[in-house]
């Protein structure tokens, strides 16, 4: 072993603290029991009507179910139930959330990897790998082209496991993120929100990243099957340590960062499973620490470079079965962000916002270096998997808003102290909607004054007149503030909130 080996192995040995996974514990157990969602799961048995018909007034009233009452969802196959499912989860997601879908970009800043997952282009063991870490000037051109030419405001940073991109380089490079500021055609560009997908950290290392100023911290448990878990993560990596990963948004809690988004990577183990565990995590997270996940996110497997799971690998996802898993997690969790991504075709992407999803990406590019490199083309050895819906940030908007529904950039929420326990129970009780309306409209207006192209203005413009006579009727008390920030982004002014 040379000496740049040597001080990788003792790097990875510093990282996972065992009296940081035990205090969480009980009696040395985690909280994911597989027997018992097994048992739970293992009845196919079509549902009663009425017991479905019970449960979906539940998530209609803002209610979390049961673990028993996902079961229940899991088994309806009947046609007409199954549309009734439909039915009530547009409905929730119009209570909770309206009629708006957040956007956000991803931003791969690093691929260094130590760890060897079986599914990832970014794996160890994968030689054919072109690896890069952004340096601060790269940081710069990226955000520029993001906040300057395509006009996001938020962000979800992305970081291998490795030295190279540390908490040390994840706090700098969040730094140098937040203080580009780039001319616009009537104003100016800037990253107003990033959120972090990153290895599970010890608590000290997560209060550095908090203190950074985050929005959301991501890590997927990928599978919360054990056996599973153990075949696709080998043990001698810091990732096969399945509880070390479990645990970290109890860490990330304890570290004072309020918002944190769990997920599972559907495909690897049965979908049903994974579910009901990702259900149980957010559980937990409520029991123990007081507030549930902020985001649940269901990336499914997509081909990666050298990944080992091929088309045979017995657990893939029908399309069919995961708009069942989307209409199930938006019912189990009504007032919890839910993601999809650009791993997904764009058609499945249209359908998901019928299905209770809150937030996508656009234009995006999860190559290092991608978004200021000039090259559309993707390339399987510079990135992590292979992207299914290559949409501009504007297609996607006019999309949306054939829909009906408005692309929200709003970032009020976490600048204002409304996150954690906060931001759920406005979103429980409805509250939260009103100033996330008038937001929606002022930031959506400031990016098609800068960014828009006039096919999409001319598709948004109703939309936003709509929005705004609903305010005028339902919010009246507000109106007066609201016309005096939507007149000056109309001049130029930007990032008025509420
Ligand atoms: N290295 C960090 C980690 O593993 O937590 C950052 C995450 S990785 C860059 C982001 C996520 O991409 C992973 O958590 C995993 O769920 C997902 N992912 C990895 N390979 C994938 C693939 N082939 N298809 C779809 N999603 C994948
Ligand atoms: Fe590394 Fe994350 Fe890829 Fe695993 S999923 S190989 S930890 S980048």
């Amino acid at each position: 072993m040379n000496v740049q080996e040597d001080r990788q192995v003792c790097w990875m040995q510093s990282r996972i603290r065992e009296d940081e996974i035990t205090k969480y514990m009980n009696n040395g157990r985690d909280f994911i029991s597989d027997e018992e969602i097994e048992a739970k799961v293992a009845d196919r048995k079509e549902p009663d009507p009425e017991q479905v018909r019970d449960i979906l007034a539940k998530s209609l009233a803002v209610k979390d179910l049961t673990l028993d009452e996902v079961a229940v969802l899991i088994n309806v196959n009947d046609k007409g139930l199954l549309e009734e499912m439909r039915e009530t989860t547009l409905k929730v997601k119009l209570k909770v959330y309206d009629n708006r879908i957040v956007t956000f970009a991803p931003f791969y800043l690093g691929n260094y990897c130590v760890n060897r997952c079986a599914y990832c282009g970014f794996n160890n063991d994968n030689t054919t790998a072109q690896r890069n870490v952004l340096s601060e000037e790269q940081i710069r051109r990226e955000v520029a082209v993001l906040a300057g030419e395509i006009g996001h405001k938020r962000l979800i940073v992305v970081y291998g496991e490795h030295p190279k991109n540390d908490v040390d380089y994840i706090v700098k490079s969040l730094e140098t993120i937040y203080s580009v500021r780039v001319k616009t055609k009537h104003g100016h560009g800037s990253i107003r929100r990033v959120n972090v997908n990153a290895p599970p950290f010890c608590i000290d290392d997560l209060k550095k990243i908090n203190e950074a100023g985050i929005g959301t911290y991501q890590v997927f448990q990928e599978t919360y099957h054990k056996k599973t878990y153990a075949r696709v993560h080998p043990a001698d990596t810091i990732k096969g340590h399945y509880a070390w990963r479990l645990y970290c948004m109890h860490r990330a809690m304890e570290a004072g960062i309020d918002d944190v988004g769990i997920g599972a990577l559907f495909g690897l183990y049965d979908w049903r499973f994974e579910l009901m565990a990702l259900v149980q995590h957010t559980q937990e997270l409520e029991r123990r620490l007081g507030v549930g996940a902020h985001t649940v996110s269901f990336p499914r497997l997509v081909p990666a470079l050298n990944s080992v799971i091929g088309p045979d690998w017995p657990h893939l996802v029908s399309d069919d079965d995961f708009k069942k898993i989307m209409m199930i997690i938006r019912l189990a969790v009504p007032y919890t962000g839910m993601i999809i991504t650009a791993r997904e075709k764009a058609g499945i992407r249209n359908e998901a916002v019928m299905l209770g999803v809150t937030q996508m990406d656009a234009s995006s590019r999860i190559a290092i270096g991608g978004y200021s490199d000039c090259v559309t083309e993707q390339k399987e050895n510079k990135q992590q998997f292979i992207l299914g819906d290559t949409r501009s940030l504007d297609h996607l908007i006019r999309d949306l808003a054939g829909m009906g529904f408005i692309t929200s950039f709003c970032t009020a929420g976490y600048r204002c102290g409304r996150t954690g326990k906060c931001i759920m129970d406005l979103l429980r009780s409805g509250t939260e909607g009103k100033f996330c309306k008038l937001n929606a409209i002022l930031t959506f207006q400031e990016w098609l004054d800068d960014f828009g192209a006039e096919e999409t203005k001319r598709l948004a413009q109703p939309l936003i007149e709509r929005e705004i006579a609903e305010v005028k009727q339902k919010n009246p008390k507000v109106l007066d503030i609201f016309t005096d920030y939507y007149e000056r982004i109309k001049k130029g002014e930007r990032d008025l909130y509420l």
